[in-house]
């Protein structure tokens, strides 16, 4: 009944949204040109790079400039946080990334204690690198690995995800830096004894790349632009648009709606009130109150 009733909505709901002439350039600190320098400097030793980004939006947001600026290497593409992606579409979205030249993909959850795709990974990296020259490391035995993306889509977890599994326990068995370059981007772990392989522990930070405010809105969704750079209240106003254009409608009954709607303050009241997120505060009398004040004697705020 009630996804009846919201499929009536849907032609109430807005089909543009509207950025305001929001500029993105300021969504992303400089200082993170500096990260692509020191990836650079340690590109030589490495053999494969693992490429993470967000399941929930493989096309988004990914910084190919490595691709152009590092040495062409060979390179799996690991979409994590899959347990939040919907995958129906899965098949698809390997089609349009191969298109686009990425044929190695890997989909993982890194927050499950043991993620048969995590497994997979060492197995896959061996066969990447295999199908390639090695560059200037013929004479190693052992592979290094170096951990790359925009930030938050969890480098940090899958590498310790890959400790978990393969060294058995939390802490990794280090190797000692170079001398030269910083140490910090140089300590190595060591995640597979049968190859021998290690991987740079320091995940190499990139900015994403935001072609449009719409891209952008994407990434502040999934966390990866910090929230009050773009603003909390039209995030969350975009993810409202997201869901009723998607028809998706799980809200309305999370946060006892009576209906889908596409009022943001009034979904975030809601919210708020199911979330115990309110706090009193007294009306001014005599002066011009807030429409809800004049009403109801209290107003409803989000904590
Ligand atoms: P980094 O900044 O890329 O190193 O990202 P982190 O490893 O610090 O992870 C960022 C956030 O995403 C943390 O809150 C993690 O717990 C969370 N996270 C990482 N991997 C996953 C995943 O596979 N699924 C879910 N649901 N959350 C994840």
């Amino acid at each position: 009944m009630k996804l009846y009733q919201a499929l009536r909505n849907v032609a109430k709901f807005r089909t543009v949204f509207d950025f305001g002439g929001r500029d993105v350039a300021h969504w992303f600190p400089g200082h993170m040109a500096k990260g692509l320098k020191q990836m650079r400097a340690n590109m030589k030793n490495v053999d494969c790079i693992l490429e993470i980004h967000d399941a929930r939006i493989p096309f988004s947001g990914r910084n190919s400039v490595f691709q152009e600026t590092l040495d062409v290497k060979p390179h799996l593409l690991i979409l994590n946080k899959m347990d939040l992606a919907d995958l129906s579409n899965k098949q698809r979205i390997l089609k349009k990334l191969e298109k686009n030249g990425v044929r190695n993909v890997l989909f993982t959850d890194c927050l499950k204690q043991r993620d048969d795709n995590i497994k997979k990974l060492v197995p896959t990296v061996m066969d990447i690198i295999k199908s390639h020259p090695r560059y200037n490391r013929d004479e190693n035995v052992d592979y290094c690995l170096m951990v790359i993306g925009v930030p938050n889509v969890g480098k940090s977890s899958l590498i310790n995800s890959l400790r978990r599994t393969h060294l058995k326990k939390g802490r990794a068995s280090r190797v000692g830096g170079e001398p030269g370059i910083t140490r910090a981007v140089l300590t190595k772990i060591q995640v597979s004894e049968r190859p021998i392989m290690h991987l740079l522990d320091t995940p190499g930070v990139l900015p994403p790349k935001i072609e449009s405010v719409e891209t952008g809105m994407k990434l502040a969704l999934c966390g990866t632009i910090l929230d009050h750079l773009v603003g909390e209240d039209i995030i969350a106003d975009y993810l409202l648009y997201s869901l009723n254009r998607h028809e998706k409608f799980s809200y309305v009954e999370k946060y006892n709606l009576e209906e889908p709607s596409d009022d943001i303050q009034q979904v975030l009241k809601r919210i708020a009130v199911k979330l115990g997120k309110t706090q009193r505060v007294k009306a001014i009398t005599g002066g011009t109150l807030p429409s809800l004040s004049q009403t109801t004697q209290q107003q409803l705020m989000i904590s």
